[in-house]
């Protein structure tokens, strides 16, 4: 590849915080909001213009599975209590109040990072990560205002592929352990004018409703041309809105741009082929229309960092409670889409999954094997492919947040790196915040 060398140049230190949050997503927003309130300088940086990452900007249908926490519950309380008409719908599979109204919720988490005094930089993105040795102490951002830096004496690496910590050289792996295929991405949109009284929401890939011409993944295989081809449809906060997830781009990396350029495009125009299906073959839906696109494709799966703990699918199926604990009652099942084609990946189980109690993760898997000064939380701790399909989902990618940010507070209080950490000592801020082990 051809190469020019960019000169070296001084640039303005524009934030010196105790913490430095990377990414605005669920996790990123949950870690922000705990350290804030345990009193640390803190700074938020989100590479769009708002927070909420793919529960958001993402236009994500739902707050998935049965996870319990103080922050998720917060938020979802908040939501519940901001507006009497919020969400008009409920139904056997989702609580009320699981479903997301994006527009609300990126209110509703702007509001509490306000209150918890978090400094936010939206439209900036950390680019680089500085060192000092093999010690991260911040980050080069970049935005409308040119370079600077922020430096931190912890960064917390919420940014879904991990970015920071992959330029700090943190070890990672890409997608699954047998030939680092990733899950698809997907663009998520809204249709309207969708008939309440008789709609259906097939939520999961073995939901297969009977409709008048069939089944209904089996016609969504049948009409669809490949990669689309499953049916995945949730009620909307507002009546007569559907949150569609059927857009599926594969053999991308959400790491490289130019991937994500392919599959951002081959989604949008996978979308008139779907509401014209949906108009066809899916009740309620024969006069639906494209509301809204999500303005940020959703990326499943990419980097997994080697921590000081793997998180495995046998850890979750056995519902480990480790003794160094940081997130508890985490619950969802094995949601692995399709590598290759729509539906369920062979290795997922969805309603096949029947184990009912709820996991912990452990420290371990938050702290970076060979780098320190740095944590991670969401979507790219240290886990294996089928754990991470689990662990992915939103709720628990909050109760990461909460648990980094109380490991973050205690580095900062006694002057340790997180691979010092006593983790009784963030056990027991979690639990004054009322996480249960
Ligand atoms: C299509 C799809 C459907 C899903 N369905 C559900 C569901 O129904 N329910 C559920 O609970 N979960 C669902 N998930 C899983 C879930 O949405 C994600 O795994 C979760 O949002 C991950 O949270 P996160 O905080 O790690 O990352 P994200 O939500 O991806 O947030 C990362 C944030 O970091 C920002 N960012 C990235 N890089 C940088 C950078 N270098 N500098 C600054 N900012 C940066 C991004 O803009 C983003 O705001 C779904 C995921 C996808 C993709």
């Amino acid at each position: 590849m051809k190469t020019i060398k960019e000169s070296p140049r001084e640039i303005p230190v524009s934030y010196e915080s105790e913490v430095l949050v990377i990414g605005g997503g669920p996790a990123g927003f949950a870690a922000a909001v705990t350290c804030g309130r345990l009193g640390l300088k803190t700074l938020l940086v989100e590479g769009t213009g708002t927070v909420g990452g793919v529960a958001t900007s993402g236009l994500m249908s739902h707050w998935t599975g049965n996870t319990e926490g103080p922050l998720y519950e917060e938020l979802l309380e908040r939501a519940k209590t901001a507006e009497k008409d919020y969400n008009y719908f409920e139904d056997k599979v989702l609580k009320a109040e699981q479903i997301i109204d994006p527009e609300k919720t990126k209110l509703i988490m702007l509001k509490m990072l306000r209150e918890s005094d978090v400094e936010l930089s939206l439209y900036t993105y950390a680019v680089e990560a500085i060192m000092d040795g093999k010690c991260v102490c911040g980050a080069i951002l970049e935005n409308k205002s040119g370079r600077s830096a922020a430096l931190a004496k912890i960064v917390i690496d919420c940014s879904g592929d991990g970015d920071i910590a992959a330029r700090a050289g943190a070890e990672f792996t890409l997608g699954r352990e047998s030939d680092g295929l990733m899950q698809p991405l997907t663009l998520m949109f809204k249709v309207a004018g969708v008939k309440v009284e008789t709609a259906v929401y097939p939520g999961e890939f073995e939901d297969n409703i009977e409709v008048s011409a069939g089944k209904l993944q089996e016609l969504g295989k049948r009409h669809l041309g490949a990669p689309i081809g499953h049916v995945l449809l949730y009620p909307g906060s507002v009546p007569g809105v559907v949150s569609v997830n059927m857009t599926n781009s594969i053999g991308k990396d959400g790491t490289k741009s130019s991937d994500l350029t392919r599959a951002e495009i081959e989604c949008r125009e996978q979308i008139p082929e779907i509401i014209s299906f949906l108009r066809k073959y899916v009740p309620g839906y024969e006069e639906c229309y494209l509301l809204s696109t999500s303005s940020l494709i959703g990326v499943r799966e990419t980097r997994h960092f080697k921590g000081l703990y793997t998180l495995t699918e046998e850890d979750i199926e056995q519902a480990v409670l480790f003794d160094d604990w940081v997130v508890t009652r985490a619950y969802f099942n094995f949601d692995i889409h399709g590598v290759s084609g729509p539906g369920l990946d062979p290795a997922g189980e969805q309603k096949s999954f029947t184990q009912t109690k709820k996991y912990s993760i452990p420290l371990g898997c938050f702290i970076p094997e060979k780098i320190d000064g740095l944590l991670l939380a969401g979507r790219s701790i240290s886990g294996t492919h089928k754990a991470h399909s689990n662990f992915r989902v939103m709720p628990i990618c909050i109760n990461m947040g909460q648990g980094t940010g109380a490991a973050a507070a205690v580095c900062i209080r006694e002057g340790l790196q997180p691979r010092e950490l006593d983790p009784k000592k963030v056990q027991s801020i979690l639990k004054e915040q009322g996480v249960c082990p």
